[in-house]
């Protein structure tokens, strides 16, 4: 019988916990808040977006990708998809991204919450971490004012992100303390700040395709719906590619975006919209591009290229037809930063996955110390992929603790 001691219960503490219970052992989650899961609740607007029917490596960032094509394997996705089974969620799967089928995120926690009682596993809430020592081949956890011994311990305190759901970095603190290599953290699934503000089409959603440039070099590029604020950008698509430019940015590196508002038009734009207006020639250059854009990206496009509201298309010089076009298909907004860690959904970063082993998430620095979840270097992007992350870290840690007798 071993005493396992896992810090922090979120998702993937608390997968690992249900796993790790076999064998006699007790198993003891250590988590600060008054409440397990506190980030869960919150996931895919307070559905929660737990899994994906498309799980590639693409969908992921990491310093080392080719060690994280050993995690996420089709033989570690059949599991996550067999334990939701086992525990009775029912999913709804919308273009192929999954939720409960209740839409609640509450569904989740609290089936989850039902799987550790059964199990008798100890959940000791208001416990708040403050450091690990290793005596022998023994762990000494302070917590609170007390302390607690044990024989393996599991850090999965999470990143920086969203720091008032109880993760504040503590674990790559403590696991510098280790000698772990902390890739450095940073924010990612966030809004990002423009340099220049255009505040005039705040509010304003709309369908677009997005192409990412970093010193001028193409990097990848997304489609959906963008918001546009007075701050500069957000929504699924920008949020994606904020997980693709945080490290050059953090860098010094330009980072511009290219955002094509009218994606719809797959011929020639100077062909279609000398067609669309030759339709329309009566209308002044205003009136034409509302007939197919917000007026408030209008407005700011027009005010852009100095050209007059009143003006018609046919009156236009050709270098200002050439610079409307550019602005419709390739407007450019610098990025200056993003929104930051109180508003990120992951963190792009954490433990280096050199120093861990992907089968079993136990450090190769430290024996019987396992890392998990959002704390390693795996930066998924929208659409379940972090929580995949911790559901597969979650149950090969699990699983190895529990199987082995050691
Ligand atoms: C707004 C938002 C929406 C999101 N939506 C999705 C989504 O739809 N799909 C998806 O896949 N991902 C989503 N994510 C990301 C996902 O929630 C995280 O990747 C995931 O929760 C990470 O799980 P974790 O177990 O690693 O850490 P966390 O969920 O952060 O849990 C860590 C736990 O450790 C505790 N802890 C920390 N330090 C200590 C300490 N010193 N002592 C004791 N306890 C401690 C914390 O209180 C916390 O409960 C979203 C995130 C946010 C913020």
């Amino acid at each position: 019988m071993k005493r396992i001691v896992i810090i922090g219960g979120g998702p993937s503490g608390v997968v690992c916990a249900l796993h790790a219970k076999k064998n006699n052992n007790e198993v003891i989650i250590l988590e600060r808040n008054n409440t397990l899961l506190k980030k869960l609740l919150m996931t895919g607007n307070g559905k929660c977006n737990y899994f994906n029917d498309e799980i590639i490596l693409d969908n992921y960032e990491s310093s080392n990708k080719d060690i994280l094509e050993n995690i996420i394997t089709n033989n570690n996705i059949d599991k996550v998809r067999e334990f939701f089974n086992e525990i009775g969620i029912v999913p709804k799967v919308k273009n192929g991204y999954w939720y409960p089928y209740s839409n609640q995120a509450t569904t989740i926690k609290e089936q989850l919450e039902l799987e550790l009682k059964n199990k008798d596993i100890k959940v000791y809430l208001n416990s708040l971490v403050k450091d690990i020592k290793k005596n022998n081949n023994k762990y000494i956890i302070s917590y609170n004012d007390t302390e607690i011994e044990c024989d393996v311990v599991v850090i999965s305190t999470g990143s920086k992100a969203y720091p008032k759901t109880g993760s504040d970095g503590f674990g790559y603190e403590l696991l510098k303390k280790f000698n772990h290599t902390i890739i450095k953290p940073l924010p990612a699934l966030v809004q990002l700040e423009t340099k220049e503000k255009y505040k005039d089409w705040s509010g304003v959603r709309t369908d677009v395709e997005l192409e990412l440039f970093e010193d001028d070099k193409y990097i990848s590029s997304e489609k959906g719906e963008l918001q546009l604020t007075d701050y500069g950008i957000s929504g699924i698509c920008v949020f994606n590619l904020s997980n693709k430019l945080v490290r050059g940015l953090d860098e010094g590196k330009k980072e511009v975006i290219k955002i094509n508002f009218i994606p719809f038009i797959n011929i020639p734009v100077t062909v279609w919209l000398n067609d669309y207006n030759n339709k329309h020639s009566n209308k002044t250059i205003k009136e034409l591009l509302e007939g197919f854009l917000n007026n408030k990206i209008v407005k700011v496009i027009l005010k852009y290229n100095n050209i007059n509201d009143n003006t018609k298309y046919n009156e236009l010089s050709n270098e200002d037809k050439i610079k409307l076009i550019n602005s419709l298909r390739f407007f450019k907004v610098e990025i200056a930063s993003t929104k930051g860690y109180d508003n990120s959904q992951i963190c792009n970063g954490g433990v280096s996955l050199l120093e861990i082993n992907p089968n079993t998430f136990e450090s190769l620095k430290e024996k019987n110390l396992y890392i998990i979840g959002e704390l390693l270097d795996i930066n998924g992007n929208c659409g379940g992929y972090n929580l995949i992350n911790c559901w597969i870290s979650g149950i090969l840690s699990g699983t190895d603790i529990g199987d082995n007798n050691d």
